[in-house]
């Protein structure tokens, strides 16, 4: 019996980070999505249960106090957190589990589960990021510019990931990430029994 793997993806806001993720589970069945608790509301389009567990301050203060969280941090003004409970269910079901959280999260988790494989998407320049906040028209100039000072400073945290992927091309993005999620499935320190058995078997 092999373990599913633990994988951490983290990316600036307007890299297409869930874009990517959406594709590459879409693709493998095995693959689930940790989904985290947050304090924001939900945008247009995003479902309880599936995109995130919208919850209140209070809500999210008392599973901080039960020490519910694997990790929990502020981004954009709110509380984003993954719980362990999440974590147990799909790794326990067998699931490589995939999570998508900020360079906060990414380093707590790293220190947590530091078996876990760790990616980190960049956009081909950051006036490429600039053009899609400004081209999604959701935000002002005053969001946009605090997200692009926002984006220089987790893209300063890329080296503490395993892996870089850059979002230049979609379908090449997807297919890195899973490449990178194939070669981990493959490591020889998953497979203990398989080489024993080997060793092990009569000629
Ligand atoms: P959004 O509100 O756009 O869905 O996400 C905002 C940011 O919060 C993204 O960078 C996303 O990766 C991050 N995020 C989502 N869930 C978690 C989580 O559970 N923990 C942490 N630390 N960050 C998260």
């Amino acid at each position: 019996m092999t373990k599913g793997i633990l994988a951490i993806l983290s990316a600036p806001s307007g890299v297409g980070k869930t874009t990517i993720i959406q594709r590459v589970m879409a693709d493998d069945p095995n693959c689930a999505f940790a989904v985290s608790h947050t304090t924001r509301t939900p945008r247009k389009g995003e479902v309880e249960g599936r995109d995130y567990y919208f919850v209140d301050d209070q809500a999210f203060q008392h599973l901080v106090a039960a020490d519910a969280f694997a990790e929990w941090a502020h981004v954009h003004g709110h509380r984003y957190g993954t719980s362990m409970a999440e974590i147990e269910r799909l790794a326990g079901a067998g699931h490589d589990v995939i999570f998508e959280v900020d360079f906060q999260g990414g380093r707590a988790l790293m220190r947590r589960f530091p078996e876990a494989v760790t990616v980190f998407i960049v956009p081909p320049s950051l006036g490429e990021v600039h053009r899609r906040l400004v081209g999604r028209g959701t935000d002002d100039d005053a969001t946009i510019a605090r997200r692009m000072h926002q984006a220089r400073i987790e893209i300063a945290t890329a080296g503490e990931y395993r892996y870089l992927v850059v979002n230049d091309d979609l379908d090449r993005a997807v297919t890195d990430v899973q490449a990178i999620l194939r070669a981990e499935r493959l490591r020889s320190i998953r497979f203990p029994e398989r080489i024993r058995g080997l060793v092990a078997e009569p000629t």
